[in-house]
């Protein structure tokens, strides 16, 4: 079977020789042989390989008579057994030049074309196919538009060939040597690449002229393919040698290193590092950074000390999670449980993780952590509710103290160019945390500094802003850091001292302090077990009597939260834990007297009420970071030239508050029965006891003006009320803050009676049942009321010239005892 073969040509002197027997119009009969996937030129000079037997017989027979056989192009080339129709009608005549037999039986041989042949008809199909055909000649007059089509083809020739991988350099030679258009049309177009049909094209093309534009536009094609597969090839080739070169230097540095005496321990880690990388799924850029700081450490002595700068940068990058993560456990009540076993109370936090959970478990992971932030004293739970609330979500907790942070640099890091720079907190913690998703707690945010290196507050505002800080950088890492999967909860002992900037980004959750029933309760169900369980007492059957408990709390703590509960509990198992290891005999039952024994002497004296109505001292509520309390505000009266001192560390805004209350008094001096020589001939002498002064703030002005008056008029004040309340000139009483905790305070010394301003009365909710049942609670608008109810018997008719009448209208004191359900 004639198959594709490399092509030879020839230049055959007498080419039309071999010919003979030609009938009318150079008509012939020849034997066919049909050519499958190539298609002969005239001049061509190539090899064939034939299998079919049909066209064995043929060579045959044309090997017995002149050696000449009609080669002509299947139509199809994947068909075998072809009659005459699935011939094209053009073909070459072609001279057998040689017949070889191979050893495998098959038959090849060397043909050449000679002309271009017409079939006029077939005239046998079997056994061997014949075909009467007429020679087509053709007009080989050269114009000049024919010269210049033959140059043109030529150049593009020249062209192909210089690209062309597979085409030799000759091709181009020989073709400069034929002078006939159309033969310089067939030896190329038998050259190039090209399927079939277009082979067979140019065969059927017998105008010359024709035929070299039909080649040209084939060539132009090839050219374009040719370019293209170029560049191509050029791109492929760079890469290639690009890896190849960098390879090369790598070996060359490895051998000298090796010279140099600096093996393998060093390729090893270099190794290990390039491997870490690969599995760490960093983000494209990270990865590359990380590469290149490899590629630095590659060319680098180990020994420079640059090179454990950039391994630990590297190892920075390595040790942070990037796509880690834990799974959020979805499942409410066992986040609910997990919640109440580590915290008493707090039913507003538990709810509002509950909903977050809920709402996660609808919207997945579409849904963005909230920013909590818990205010409140210290000792409350704050950070053990992070905590909870991690381990309630099935995720990591890791803290960050943001308590005295003045420099940018300890949030963010420090640029790779100081010595010893490392990254901020909000890095280290992460590295920590090992997922990119765990609860990050920032404490006591309220406690932020700023100053010339900059503001930390700024590069917070960027972690905590759900729209930035999926790129968060560091000015260390330098790259990208996303914490966007990162709960923050931050928490703060004030809300105040909150840039208002990073406030508007959270949700604020407070948790304002314990009454001493909730402490009692925390005591029992979580600190008590705790403590013995810590000091190896949880065999031991140690109890701690309620009394004991409440003494704890009166006596030996003075806080808002349970912390120093939970010490001095601590230090009272630790006593008796020795004593267990001593194997001596100790107390199963914990009793009050025996505190003495194990802690020392009671450390702190709560206000308690007054035992008896005194004159010139009135009864205040305060509230400090440790909670409520009172404090009793004294004034005395002496001798003098009306001056007016205030003694006991008093703030700016105390200092004013007490000017307001003398005012008051001296304007209403007449209606209070005061002698208004008093204000002439006396000094006024104001003392709040140092230990009991709140934050700074107006609402002592009730108070100071009661007991001004008291003072003024020597009248006594009643020792079981007490007050808080903001004083206006015209004494007005204006609402104040921490209600809950001065309420808490005051029940807790003996105060039966609280007044309170009218607008303060919505804080009740916060107070709890059993205290709000146990005190009487007054709301008043006006210093008239105060009066009114602070002296058991007042000091005169009150009677204001200042007042409004419309303050005339509210100034009937609403005495009530908040019910139960309030
Ligand atoms: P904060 O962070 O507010 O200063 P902590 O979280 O450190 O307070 O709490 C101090 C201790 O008090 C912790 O051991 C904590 O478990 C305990 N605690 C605080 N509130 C509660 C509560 N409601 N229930 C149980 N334990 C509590």
């Amino acid at each position: 079977m004639p198959e594709e073969v490399p092509i030879l040509f020839d230049f055959p002197d007498d080419a039309e020789n071999t010919i003979d027997s030609e009938g009318e119009g150079g008509e012939r009969e020849l034997p066919v042989v049909p050519l499958i996937n190539t298609v002969l030129f005239p001049h061509m000079l190539t090899p064939l390989f034939v299998g079919r037997e049909r066209s064995v017989s043929a060579i045959e027979e044309a090997m017995a008579r002149d050696r000449t056989i009609l080669t002509v192009a299947q139509r199809e080339q994947e068909m075998n057994d072809v009659g005459s129709s699935d011939l094209f009608t053009i073909g070459v005549e072609a001279n057998i030049q040689r017949v070889l037999k191979m050893p495998d039986g098959s038959t090849s041989i060397v043909v050449q074309g000679q002309r271009r042949m017409r079939v006029v008809r077939f005239v046998q199909e079997q056994p061997v196919m014949r075909a009467v055909a007429v020679p087509i000649y053709s007009d080989e007059e050269k114009t000049i538009a024919i010269e210049a089509m033959m140059r043109a083809v030529l150049s593009l020739y020249e062209k192909v060939i210089k690209l062309s991988r597979t085409l030799p350099d000759d091709s181009y030679v020989m073709a400069m040597n034929v002078d006939e258009p159309g033969w310089l049309a067939d030896l190329i177009a038998s050259t190039l690449p090209i399927d079939v049909p277009r082979r067979q094209e140019i065969l059927e093309t017998l105008d010359p002229e024709e035929r070299l534009r039909r080649l040209s536009i084939m060539l132009t094609q090839e050219l374009d393919v040719l370019e293209l597969e170029s560049r191509i090839h050029t791109q492929v080739q760079k890469e290639v040698d690009r890896s190849q070169r960098e390879f090369f230097l790598r070996e060359q540095m490895k051998a000298i290193q090796r010279e140099l005496g600096q093996d393998d321990p060093v390729q090893r880690e270099l190794f290990e590092l390039r491997e870490k990388i690969a599995a760490s799924g960093m983000p494209d850029v990270v990865r590359h950074k990380a590469t290149d700081e490899l590629e630095r450490m590659e060319l680098m002595s180990p020994a420079a000390p640059e090179y454990s700068v950039i391994r630990t940068y590297v190892d920075w990058l390595l040790d942070l999670p990037w796509t880690d993560q834990t799974e959020d456990l979805n499942d409410l009540a066992a986040a609910a449980k997990t919640l109440d076993r580590n915290h008493y109370g707090l039913p507003f936090v538990k709810e509002r993780m509950l909903d977050f959970i809920a709402v996660r478990q609808l919207a997945g992971d579409r849904l963005k952590s909230p920013i909590l932030c818990f205010v409140g004293p210290s000792g409350v739970g704050k950070t053990s509710l992070g905590r909870s609330i991690a381990e309630a979500l099935d995720r990591r907790f890791v803290r960050a103290s943001l308590g005295g942070v003045h420099d940018e640099a300890e949030i963010r890091g420090h640029r790779r160019t100081y010595i010893g720079a490392l990254p901020g907190r909000i890095v280290k913690a992460m590295k920590d945390a090992g997922t990119v998703n765990p609860v990050f707690m920032l404490d006591e945010i309220d406690k932020l500094g700023a100053d010339f290196r900059g503001d930390p507050a700024a590069a917070l505002l960027e972690v905590l802003d759900p729209e930035q800080n999926n790129a968060f950088t560091d000015h260390y890492l330098d790259v990208p850091y996303d914490l966007s999967k990162v709960m923050f909860i931050t928490t703060a002992n004030l809300l105040d001292p909150i840039p208002p900037a990073l406030r508007d980004r959270m949700e604020i959750i407070r948790l304002p302090g314990y009454t001493e029933e909730e402490k009692l309760h925390i005591a029992r169900l979580f600190l008590l077990p705790k403590q013995l369980e810590a000091n190896g007492l949880a065999e031991a059957n140690v109890r701690f009597s309620e009394a004991t408990i409440r003494q704890l709390i009166r006596a030996y703590t003075y806080e808002a939260g349970v912390r120093n509960l939970e010490r001095e509990i601590g230090a009272v198992c630790r006593k008796i834990a020795r004593r267990v290891a001593e194997k001596r005999s100790y107390p199963r039952l914990i009793q009050p007297n025996m505190l003495m024994r194990y802690l020392g002497s009671a450390r702190h004296n709560h206000g308690t009420a007054e035992s008896q109505d005194a004159i010139g001292v009135a009864t205040g509520m305060s509230w400090t970071a440790n909670g409520g309390d009172i404090m009793a505000i004294e004034v005395s009266i002496m001798d003098g030239k009306g001056r007016l001192t205030l003694t006991g560390h008093l703030g700016e805004v105390m200092r004013e508050s007490a000017q307001a209350a003398l005012s008051f008094a001296r304007a209403n001096a007449k209606g209070l029965g005061i002698n208004v020589e008093h204000f002439e001939k006396r000094d006024i002498h104001i003392h709040v006891p140092e230990g009991a002064v709140p934050k700074d703030g107006p609402s002592a002005g009730i108070t100071l003006a009661t007991a001004l008056i008291s003072a003024l008029t020597e009248h006594p004040v009643r020792r079981d009320v007490a007050m808080t309340g903001e004083i206006t000139l015209r004494g007005r009483v204006l609402p104040v803050g921490g209600v809950k905790e001065k309420v808490l305070g005051a029940h807790r010394a003996g105060i039966k009676v609280v007044l309170l301003p009218s607008q303060n009365e919505r804080d009740l909710t916060e107070v709890p049942n059993h205290v709000k049942r146990q005190l009487t609670f007054m709301y008043v608008d006006h210093m008239d009321q105060v009066i009114a109810e602070a002296f058991p018997k007042a000091p005169k008719p009150v009677t204001t010239k200042t007042s409004s009448p419309s303050e005339q209208g509210v100034r009937s004191s609403k005495r009530k005892s908040v019910p139960a359900s309030a």
